[in-house]
């Protein structure tokens, strides 16, 4: 077979196990997934002793560009998302929301070069605007974002506007990803602190407490019951709030569960020592080794449906100016998720096809990017990733690419690395180093018109 490229002498992980084989490229795409040996063509790559695996698929990241670019730009955390073998991202930035079709047409074109890999853009849900929602998904957005909350400057959507919303979404075929965090619960809890006076970080627990997350996933869950919307919870924190969306699930829902980093590995406990380095919301529930083994099997087993970053950075000086009530919310994930996932199976945790499948399928299928993304097979974008399983690594905030320059993972010693990755067939980084070039693309989501996608980028 001739072709451009073939990756050859590895083992091919995808969802469904681990195989033998080279990877034909042609044109920017895989052209074949063939016999070791088999692929005729002049230039090779070797992956001895590597795992090859489908682009890794990050749905929910916060480039904060346009928006809050002291925090992130597109080519910084673009660029982190390559080094570490994320060649698709889906983008949103709260401080900049896309809300309305010519938004989202302005975003496309702004960001013309600024991206090191592909990315789909998400809008958000403003109460007030419910009846635009079927124009911007007709102009491409991946998902709508709605905050049950009031959060970042972002208005809460609950109750029957959130009902309205997602009869909406469910009409016109779309798909949400929802914070869920319980306004009033929330809202009483912030007032009560601040008369106590408190600024010590023990307020994050209890001002977005595990009830008000609970009773929020409950609400929204009934809701995706009764409308039939297509719905992700976004960064599910613990083992209840899964157990209430594998039940809403039995009754029907269409209700995916996002795992992240966080949740899995980090502590409850360390806001006290760290405080604002460990402010987002919900915060880390877990309190001891049984409860992060329960998050890892959730995941393993897919309750917990797919893994994504929550990419929300801010440099340590932006964290620490003010109190705790005044840190923003949010961590850098990019320069570290896919190390910590790659981890996880060195160690049994998962195994390599639960990576593929949690890091790239299954998110790419969820938001319709799927076939053409997250897909290691014949006619799917050449987007590939080359793992060194046995390689050792020692996270450090000095290696971080994303501007945030941090990474509550620092000094964690873990195994498994990147050491290739390619997007459309074109190597985009190497031992962990970006190349410059940025040759990322928009992508329209699945609900936009035909034409669009050329007409945007
Ligand atoms: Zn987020």
């Amino acid at each position: 077979m001739q072709a451009d490229l073939a990756i050859v002498g590895g083992t091919v992980v995808t969802g469904a196990g681990e195989t033998r084989a080279d990877v034909v490229v042609r044109a920017g795409r895989i052209a074949g997934v063939v016999e070791p040996g088999s692929a005729a063509t002049a230039a090779t790559v070797d992956a001895d002793g590597l795992l090859v695996l489908p682009g890794f698929v990050d749905t929910h990241v916060h480039l904060m560009d346009p928006g809050s670019t002291e925090r992130e730009d597109f080519p910084t955390g673009s660029a982190a998302a390559a080094a570490r073998g994320v060649t698709t991202i889906v983008e949103h930035t709260h401080a900049h929301p896309v809300r309305e079709r010519r938004d989202l047409e302005e975003k496309v074109a702004y960001l013309r070069g600024r991206a090191n890999v592909s990315f789909g853009l998400a809008a958000h849900v403003w109460p007030d605007r419910i009846e635009g929602l079927e124009d911007l998904w007709r102009a491409g957005v991946t998902f709508f974002k709605i905050f049950t909350c009031t959060t970042h400057g972002v208005p809460a959507v609950e109750g029957d506007v959130l009902r309205r919303t997602l009869e909406a979404v469910a009409g016109f075929g779309g798909t949400c990803l929802v914070h869920a965090e319980d306004e009033h619960r929330t809202a009483e809890a912030e007032a009560a602190l601040r008369a106590e006076g408190r600024t010590d970080p023990g307020v994050i627990p209890a001002w977005r407490s595990r009830e008000a997350e609970l009773e929020a996933v409950e609400a929204v869950a009934d809701l995706v019951v009764a409308t039939g919307a297509r719905l992700t919870i976004a960064h599910v924190s613990s083992p209840d709030v899964v157990q209430a969306v594998v039940a809403a699930r039995r009754r029907g829902a269409d209700l995916a569960a996002e795992a992240c980093p966080q949740y899995l590995l980090l502590q409850e406990s360390e806001i006290a020592e760290q405080g604002p380095l460990r402010k987002f919301t919900p915060p880390a529930r877990n309190r001891g080794p049984e409860d992060a083994d329960e998050m890892w099997r959730l995941l393993a087993e897919g309750a917990l449906t797919h893994v994504s970053t929550d990419h929300a950075p801010s440099t340590k000086a932006q964290k620490l100016a003010g109190d705790i009530w005044e840190a923003p919310f949010g961590l850098p994930g990019l320069d570290t998720t896919s190390r910590l996932l790659l981890d996880a199976a060195a160690a049994g945790r998962l195994r390599w096809s639960d990576v593929a499948r949690r890091y790239a399928e299954e998110p790419a299928r969820r938001y319709g990017l799927w076939p053409a993304k997250g897909n290691l097979a014949d006619g799917a974008d050449a987007d590939l990733v080359l793992v060194d399983p046995d390689a050792t690594v020692r996270i450090r905030d000095e290696d971080v690419i994303s501007k945030a320059g941090w990474t509550p993972f620092d000094g964690r010693e873990t195994r498994g690395d990147v050491v290739q990755v390619f997007l459309g067939g074109e190597e985009i980084a190497r031992d962990g180093e970006p190349r410059g070039d940025r040759t990322g693309r928009f992508l329209a989501g699945p609900g936009a018109v035909a034409g669009t996608q050329e007409t945007l980028a």
